[in-house]
């Protein structure tokens, strides 16, 4: 095999025993040797109740905090071996974010915003890709509108453009729908499957919601910290009650 060829038959990202804790009186244990993967071109929804470390998964696998023990790879690349502006670069390129927020700048126009994170990167921003990225996130006319006189739908079509736009190899997502109303959320789930399935990007979404889950390819559950089990190609009343027995538990 090629170095190419393995370097794809790797997943997009891979924890391998990762452990979080987080200092304190009670020295909180987030995360416990988690071993995950997420296959490259997939979808994949992070469900548990409350505290039980999906925040801390999500910012684990994005190499945006490093864990107590254990490894990170996003792609090939080992995160906990790489130092700035090395981690940086890799969190630029191969990683996006959308959040329940939106996280717009709100003095910026709608095209300012898609194209601030190259701009700030330097790196000459792909305005052609940017501008089919726009249209298929059907906010083409909207360039020079400011975030504040868009719905809060369209507000997340173009968080999730901005992310989109530096062709990212996995976008993260944390509660995306979560703000939403359901019709305009599941416009947005709709984006992120479109996103899995035309661009080829990796999905990872932390949701509370069991029918947003049910939009993955996987579901992934945690309890303490530890995972408490998946589901594949899953109905959003598997996700209901698997969740409840979770929280019964
Ligand atoms: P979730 O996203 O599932 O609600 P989190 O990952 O936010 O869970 O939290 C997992 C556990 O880690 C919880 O017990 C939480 O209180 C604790 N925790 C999270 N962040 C911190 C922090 N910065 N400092 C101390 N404890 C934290």
């Amino acid at each position: 095999m090629t170095d190419e060829a393995v370097a794809n038959e790797r997943p997009a990202i891979q924890l391998e025993e990762v452990t979080k804790m987080y200092s304190g009186k009670a020295g909180v244990r987030a995360l416990q040797s988690v071993n995950l993967s997420f296959a490259k071109g997939t979808f994949t929804a992070v469900m548990g109740p409350s505290g039980s470390g999906k925040s801390t998964l999500l910012h684990c696998a994005a190499g945006l905090d490093q864990p107590t023990s254990g490894k990170v790879f996003i792609g090939d690349k080992e995160i906990g071996r790489l130092k700035e502006p090395l981690l940086t670069d890799i969190r630029r390129k191969n990683v996006g974010f959308v959040f329940q927020s939106f996280n717009l700048v709100q003095s910026l126009s709608v095209w300012q915003n898609i194209l601030l994170p190259q701009r700030l990167a330097g790196i000459r921003p792909d305005k052609k890709w940017a501008r089919e990225v726009l249209e298929k996130v059907g906010l083409k006319g909207k360039e020079n509108v400011l975030p504040g006189q868009l719905s809060g739908g369209q507000q997340q079509r173009v968080a999730i453009a901005r992310a989109l736009a530096c062709r990212p190899d996995v976008l993260f997502g944390d509660e995306p729908t979560g703000a939403l109303d359901l019709k305009t959320g599941i416009e947005i789930l709709r984006l992120l499957r479109e996103a899995v399935d035309q661009f080829g990007r990796t999905v990872i979404m932390v949701t509370h919601d069991a029918s947003a889950a049910a939009w993955a390819d996987e579901v992934v559950f945690l309890a303490d910290g530890k995972l408490a089990g998946k589901l594949i190609s899953p109905t959003a009343q598997q996700v209901a009650d698997r969740m409840m027995e979770l929280s019964a538990g």
